[in-house]
């Protein structure tokens, strides 16, 4: 939406007061996330000056666009998730004026075929760059409102993101990280069969000069040994993978229409570790699941301790209706789903600080990002934006540049050090050589 209205001559505006229009991108997959996004349009339509328009887009607009415009009456238009690429319409549309007809909620036709708009589809922030590969999902997941949201998976042409990544390597950026809702269904629409491998490497082929990919969202028992081996034998793949496996217990996976085969989930986790040793691994669990007992989580908090996770998110159980686990109620107290997430969270904290641990007096490369106070902020090939660590590096570095750093510090969840001075000049020369 930034890039198309950028491209239609509306110029960007951080500071809600100063800006013409406002536009949320609302989230409706969980309670906590549609009470923030209600929040936040409550709060900019509440501080409106006369003129200004407010725009509520997204997956919450677009499966309770009614109920939105009743409980924040300042809205003036609202747009939905598949139909983005109608921004500029929308934002012109209201600024011409209008009876309150103006208002937009555009249902979720099929859209997601724009690509001839020509209009990268990453949201770019600095060096790095999420690409989304394709958008919906067919998974069964009992608790899960998104396919209900934005339907069944539909991919994007290889080709197109190929060139996408094309000209996010003529942009400059280092990272480029995969997103869907299940990055390893990518190409099933398209007729692909474990299309993920497929496109990772026409991606590695077209564009030299990104040097980490990195995927996120991988579905247990969609992890083919094709994608493993190719992880394993390119550099450039990071030795990351992001699968969220939910819960450990395969009566509670049962109950949540979930892969329930947890000794085909070990082996798959073994292999990736035997393929790349030091690969980092993220997942997340979801706790208080309809029925989950104390002995179910008990298992879920041995198989945490036993994996030793170098990531790991613990949701608690967010009561949808319209998903498949309605009929289940939502039984588990909210203390004690809280208490569940709380222990979970303190047993992984103790294993991701020894984790991190093991990397002191190690070299990684870093991928620096910014510098606030002679100190540098950089991600490694273990931390995605956002969701995981940082590296605290001594010294200023430009953002973008990767470089060598020897940790010398670890905490639960980021990592310091500094700058291996002789590695990073014969990188920079290797780099300038390069250019
Ligand atoms: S795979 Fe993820 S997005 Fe798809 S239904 Fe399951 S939880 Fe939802």
């Amino acid at each position: 939406m930034a890039a198309l209205l950028l491209r239609d001559g509306f110029v960007a505006e951080p500071h809600a007061g100063r800006a013409d229009v406002l536009i949320v991108n609302t989230c409706g997959f969980i309670a906590p996330a549609r009470d923030e996004s209600i929040e936040t349009l409550r709060r900019l339509a509440e501080g409106k000056r006369p003129g200004q328009l407010l725009i509520a887009a997204g997956c919450l607009t677009q499966r309770y666009g009614t109920e939105v415009v009743r409980q924040v009456p300042g809205i003036d238009g609202l747009i939905g998730t598949r139909r983005w690429m109608d921004i500029v319409e929308v934002v012109r549309g209201l600024r011409a004026g209008g009876p309150p007809a103006a208002r937009y909620l555009l249902p979720a036709a099929e859209t997601v075929g724009v690509d001839e708009r020509g209009v990268v589809r990453a949201a770019v922030a600095g060096a790095s760059a999420y690409l989304k590969i394709a958008d919906g999902c067919r998974r069964p997941c009992a608790f899960c409102a998104i396919p209900l949201i934005k339907g069944t998976a539909v991919s994007r042409p290889l080709e197109v993101l190929v060139e996408e990544v094309r000209q996010l390597e003529i942009q400059g950026v280092r990272e480029v990280i995969l997103i869907a809702q299940d990055t390893t269904d990518y190409g099933h629409d398209l007729g692909l069969r474990d299309g993920l491998p497929t496109l990772l490497e026409a991606m590695l082929a077209a564009a030299p000069g990104i040097d980490w990919f990195r995927l996120l969202y991988a579905y247990p028992g969609a992890v083919s040994h094709r994608l493993i081996d190719l992880m394993a034998s390119q550099p450039r793949l990071l030795p990351y993978l992001d699968m969220p496996l939910q819960h450990a217990h395969p009566a509670v996976l049962r109950r949540m229409r979930r892969p329930a085969n947890m000794e085909a989930v070990r082996r798959t986790l073994e292999r990736l570790r035997q393929a790349m040793p030091g690969m980092a691994l993220r997942t997340t669990f979801l706790v208080g699941y309809p029925g989950e007992t104390e002995a179910e989580f008990d298992e879920l908090m041995a198989f945490v301790a036993a994996m030793r996770f170098d990531r790991l998110g613990v949701f608690t159980f967010s009561f949808e209706p319209g998903t498949a686990s309605e009929p289940l109620g939502d039984t588990v107290p909210a203390e004690v789903k809280e208490d569940r997430r709380r222990r979970l969270m303190e047993r992984q904290q103790q294993i991701s600080l020894e984790n991190n641990q093991a990397f002191v007096g190690r070299t990684l490369p870093v991928l620096i990002e910014g510098c606030d106070n002679s100190l540098s902020l950089g991600r490694s090939y273990r931390d995605a934006p956002e969701i995981d660590g940082i590296v605290v590096v001594e010294g200023e570095v430009p953002a973008g540049e990767i470089v060598p750093v020897r940790i010398s510090g670890a905490m639960a969840y980021d990592l310091t050090g500094t700058v291996e001075r002789e590695q990073r000049r014969l990188v920079v020369a290797a780099a300038a050589e390069h250019t």
